[in-house]
């Protein structure tokens, strides 16, 4: 199902909403479309195009910052679904201090890695191996959330979630 990016009236990314519930913001003139995906939905009655971005009209205040979730589907858009040791396909997670050492499930310290390393790694910490990181895992960038939501980014989006990389 096709989704789309909802913007602040300030055109800062809120959310990311299934495509026809950003089509009734839109009919209910809560939002107006920017993008649409140059497909449409079909009703009895009307025919609209199916919104890939739309902007609330009124202003939204966002309480929180939000954050990533922590799970399996974030630490693998992180990373990019490589893995973190040897930079091969991804299909595990490992904790870099290992649970059973102590290691805590938080951002810092899961990488996405392969199935060999991650059974050559073992309940290991990295001093103890020949193993190295390519980067030091950190939490992610505030927008990941984005990203986690779809897997990957539409290019129309691309403008609203880097709006510095316009001015660059
Ligand atoms: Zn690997």
């Amino acid at each position: 199902m096709s989704r789309a990016l909802v913007l602040n009236a300030t055109y800062e990314p809120l959310c990311v909403v299934p495509s026809r519930r950003a089509v009734v913001l839109v009919l209910d003139q809560k939002a107006d479309l920017l993008h649409d995906t140059g497909e449409s939905l079909h009703s009895e009655k009307l025919t609209v195009a199916v919104p890939s971005v739309v902007r609330l009209r009124q202003f939204v205040k966002v309480p929180y910052r939000r954050r990533a979730p922590l799970n399996r589907r974030g630490i693998f858009a992180r990373d990019g679904h490589a893995c973190q040791y040897c930079g091969g396909a991804a299909e595990s997670i490992d904790h870099v201090i290992p649970r059973s050492r102590g290691g805590r499930h938080e951002w810092d310290n899961v990488v996405a890695a392969c199935r060999p390393c991650n059974v050559r790694k073992r309940d290991r910490l990295l001093a103890e191996t020949s193993m190295a990181l390519r980067l030091r895992p950190a939490a992610p960038r505030e927008l990941t959330w984005v990203t986690v939501a779809v897997g990957e980014v539409p290019t129309l989006w691309e403008p609203y979630l880097h709006p510095a990389s316009l001015s660059a």
